[in-house]
Parts: C-alpha cells; sequence; structure tokens
C-alpha cells in the first residue's frame, strides 16, 4: 500500500481546495445503482496503486486541477439534469479529501454517494451525509506485490462504520478468469465471520473488457454460489463501458 499522502487539499485565507480530474454526467455502470444518472466528481490521488485500475490518471494526486468546494458546486449546478439520483465522489480515492467533501454536503440538498477502496475508515467515519457507497474489497492479485492484510482489515472498519450508521452499501469484487476461487472462499468465509448477522449485499464485477469472458463465463457461476451461501449476490459487468460512455 502506498504511504497515505497527506495534505493533498490546501487551506489558503480559509479557501479550501481539492484536486479534481473531472466533472462530468453520465449513468452509474457499476454495482447495485446501476443506470442512475449522477453527476460524477472525480479527484486526483489515490493511496493505492491496483494492477488492473481504468482510471490510472486519477490515481496521482498531481493530475487534478485544485478546485474549491464552491467551484465544484457551481459546475454540479450546471449539470443538474431531471433524472438527477445523485453526486458520486469517486476517483482516484475521494476519502482523501473528507473535508473537502463535507463543505460540499452542507450546501447542497443532493443525495451523495461515496465510491472508495474502503481502506480509510477514519476519514469515512468524518463524512457527514452519505446515502449510498459502493466500498472494494480488494484482492491480493489487484496489487503487484503490495498486497497485505491490513486492506483488508481497514475495509472491514470501513464496513463497520457503514453497519452502525445504518448506511445503504454493497461490496465490490473485481474478478478476472483467473481469480482464485479459494482467496474469494477465505475472504467470504471472513466476512462472514465479522458480520454474522448482517445482511450483506456483494456485486461481483467481471473485469473489463468482457470479450475475455466469452469462453469463460461458467466460472461466474462458481464465484456466485460461493459468495451466495453467506450473502445476496448479483453478478454484474460495467455497463457504461458496454455503451461506450464515461
Ligand atoms: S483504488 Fe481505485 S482508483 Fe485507486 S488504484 Fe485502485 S482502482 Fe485505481
Amino acid at each position: 500500500m502506498k504511504e497515505l499522502v497527506k495534505g493533498h487539499f490546501v487551506k489558503r485565507n480559509d479557501l479550501m481546495k481539492a484536486p479534481i480530474v473531472e466533472i462530468f454526467s453520465s449513468f452509474q455502470g457499476e454495482g447495485l445503482w446501476i443506470g442512475k444518472r449522477q453527476i460524477f466528481v472525480r479527484f486526483a490521488g489515490c493511496n493505492l496503486s491496483c494492477n488492473y485500475c481504468d482510471t490510472p490518471n486519477s490515481q496521482n494526486a498531481s493530475n487534478g486541477v485544485l478546485k474549491s468546494p464552491e467551484e465544484v458546486l457551481e459546475k454540479i449546478n450546471e449539470l443538474k439534469t431531471p433524472d438527477l439520483h445523485s453526486i458520486s465522489f469517486t476517483g482516484g480515492e475521494p476519502l482523501l479529501y473528507p473535508d473537502f467533501i463535507n463543505e460540499i454536503v452542507d450546501k447542497t440538498d443532493l443525495k451523495i454517494m461515496i465510491e472508495t477502496n474502503g481502506t480509510l475508515p477514519d476519514s469515512l467515519y468524518k463524512i457527514k451525509r452519505m446515502n449510498c457507497v459502493s466500498l472494494d474489497i480488494k484482492l491480493p492479485e489487484h496489487f503487484d506485490g503490495d498486497w497485505d492484510e491490513n486492506i483488508l482489515n481497514n475495509e472491514f472498519l470501513s464496513l463497520k462504520s457503514l453497519v452502525e450508521n445504518n448506511i445503504k452499501f454493497y461490496c465490490k469484487i473485481i474478478i478476472s478468469p483467473s481469480t482464485n476461487l479459494d482467496v474469494i472462499k477465505r475472504i467470504g468465509e471472513k466476512l462472514h465471520d465479522k458480520f454474522m448477522d448482517e445482511k450483506f449485499t456483494i456485486v461481483i464485477q467481471p473485469q473489463s473488457p468482457i470479450e475475455q469472458w466469452k469462453n469463460n463465463s461458467d466460472i461466474l457461476f462458481d464465484f456466485s454460489e460461493l459468495l451466495g451461501e453467506y450473502f445476496e449476490v448479483f453478478t454484474i459487468p460495467q455497463t457504461h463501458k458496454i455503451l461506450n460512455i464515461e
């Protein structure tokens, strides 16, 4: 895990800014809120470096343009449409910037979604209002050697905070045709042991591009059956890529 980079936002004369890659309107392409119209605020900067990352440009904070919460809100207001479901804070890792997100949350009535890698439980805990959360469960294979159990432990702490605060969420697990069933089994059992009484939803997300599943789709049923023993399970690919939209 990369060292958590602090100070990605700066305060100048009480003006807080954060590095933003883009703000745009589209359909949510992943998970339980798939198809919902959202305004996406993509932060630059991430504390992880997953090898499948489909937004590599957002991993480095220096790739963003520093914007104030007011500038972000102005753009959000420009992009509002009648079918809008929520603002999605995404990245990179949006929870590197909890104070900045709170500045926006304080000034809007729009619903808030957070798309997070789940490894920053203290920051998640700080967010004043969240209507829905997508939280990744990272696998060892998602990293070129720098996965450690702390990643999973921090994801579990984030989940605990969501459960305790009664926030709607789902866990997302990205799998590839070579993902090891035993690894998923171990994580599933660990999750079940920790949160035995909770009703969890897990979204299994077959890695894009979807063509790689053409002759491998059988194992998707294996993953679903394995996790379905303990959780509500959906298997959903990234639809925005199929539609060729952002
Ligand atoms: S956590 Fe998300 S943004 Fe960060 S490297 Fe992994 S996939 Fe990319």
